[in-house]
């Protein structure tokens, strides 16, 4: 992660907080309808919203509708979608093929809790995608790594799991751990504390967590050295993303898988946001390094409500064999099958991956940026992925320590662009990139 060169400009934090606090006034005055709806809204969700994260800061922005790559907002702002809905909308808002799928499943009836003949064909596609021969369904990526937490667990009979510090894994008790500790609680770099994330998981969970860094492979065999025999699985996302776009070093994934497989520990990945993001067959095929388990969700359901975990053989013979449960009323839900098989099928095919890497070569340009202006910061980006901006700007305070992932670089989102940016639009990104390298 040490990405952030030492010859760098020092930043003037006020100017940030000042430009940001222009911003903010700017952005309110566009937003009169939203500010006032979510007051109508807190009356009875709390903070106005569906989940504690749509409070992001300023405030959020209520939806109206989406189509292609861009999006209205009960005000009648239009934008052109960057954050893609935590990068679920890699194809594109309301693509023709998604709604004709949606139309088609509808009229025919969406929930039986029986399975339908689109979950086979799914799983044919992401066999293909990733070489994992097995595939269960769920809802969501906090279902998907929650099964997979618990294979581990019932596979090996042992309780610790493995994971990197300032990861986040859905909102499930075992995993809401070390998400993004802040500064004074977290420890040392060498051992950091497990963190709760939030109040109310249950006592001793944070007991069954380890944390260590991402792409320190010395700490984490330093960290099988000491427990190796207590882990019963290791959980990474291959690159990270919710603190912008962390990419893994040459061999580090490879090294944990024999780490974990040394110490009889599984190893999994969490593809939730990798997954029909960075490349067709997600980080196993842009890294070439196959884990035991993966969980995916997201873009997956182009959409619609989605999870589903792979494995080997081995890894899920738990679950073939019926002594793990893996369960739930809307797993392989119809609709969400229908869905996902045109999606794999016919959307996000090979060539839309040639076109998200065409605009890959744009969004480079986010490194001249950074480099042209010596920033602090680190602006990678994969396939469909980008940082957000916010996350040069939040990075440009922790020059001090860019190999840690802890409270205070905390920017969620950034998230894809999409298929469907047209080429005015990218025209109009490499023209604002060009600009602020030139301006230099
Ligand atoms: N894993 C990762 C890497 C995520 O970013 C998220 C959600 N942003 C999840 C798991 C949980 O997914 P969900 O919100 O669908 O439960």
């Amino acid at each position: 992660m040490g990405t952030i060169e030492s010859d760098t400009v020092q930043i003037d934090l006020d100017l940030v907080e000042r430009l940001t606090k222009e911003e903010t006034a700017a952005l309110d005055q566009k937003h009169a309808r939203s500010l006032s709806y979510r007051e109508e809204a807190k009356a009875h969700l709390p903070g106005g919203v569906s989940s504690s994260w749509q409070t992001w800061p300023p405030h959020p922005i209520y939806v109206d509708r989406g189509e292609g790559s861009h999006v209205w907002d009960i005000d009648g702002n239009e934008y052109v979608d960057f954050h893609n809905g935590y990068g679920v909308m890699v194809m594109g808002h309301a693509h023709p093929k998604i709604v004709e799928a949606v139309r088609d499943r509808v009229a025919k009836g969406t929930h039986f809790a029986q399975p339908t003949e689109d979950a086979l064909p799914v799983a044919e596609q992401l066999t293909e995608r990733t070489g994992l021969p097995y595939w269960r369904f769920g809802n969501s990526g906090t279902e998907a790594t929650l099964d997979v937490v618990r294979i581990m667990r019932a596979s090996t009979g042992r309780d610790l799991i493995a994971k990197i510090e300032g990861t986040y894994h859905g909102h499930h008790d075992a995993l809401m751990v070390s998400v993004f500790p802040p500064e004074d609680k977290a420890g040392p770099r060498e051992h950091p504390n497990s963190v709760p994330q939030t109040a109310g998981l249950i006592p001793g969970t944070t007991d069954s967590v380890v944390n260590v860094p991402f792409n320190d492979l010395e700490l984490a065999r330093r960290l099988f050295d000491e427990r190796g025999s207590e882990i019963a699985g290791m959980i990474v996302e291959p690159v990270m993303t919710n603190c912008g776009v962390v990419l893994p070093d040459e061999g580090y994934l490879q090294g944990l898988k024999e780490l974990c497989h040394t110490h009889g520990a599984m190893f999994a990945y969490d593809e939730v946001k990798t997954g029909f993001t960075v490349a067709w067959g997600g980080a196993i095929e842009a890294f070439g390094v196959q884990p035991d388990l993966v969980a995916f969700a997201k873009a997956l359901g182009a959409g619609l409500p989605c999870g589903a975990i792979g494995g080997t053989e081995e890894a899920m013979s738990g679950v073939i064999s019926g002594d793990i449960e893996q369960v739930g009323t809307f797993n392989g839900n119809p609709l969400t099958m229908a869905v996902a098989k045109v999606n794999l099928t016919e959307v996000l095919t090979r060539p839309a991956y040639a076109r998200l890497d065409e605009l890959n070569v744009t969004l480079h340009r986010c490194e001249e940026v950074v480099a042209k202006h010596r920033l602090p910061a680190s602006m990678k980006t994969l396939g469909a992925k980008l940082p957000p901006g916010a996350a040069a700007l939040i990075m440009l305070g922790r020059a001090d320590a860019p190999d840690r992932v802890l409270e205070r670089v905390r920017p969620f989102g950034g998230e894809v662009i999409q298929t469907s940016l047209d080429s005015e639009e990218e025209e109009r990104l490499r023209a604002a990139l060009g600009e602020t390298v030139e301006s230099a």
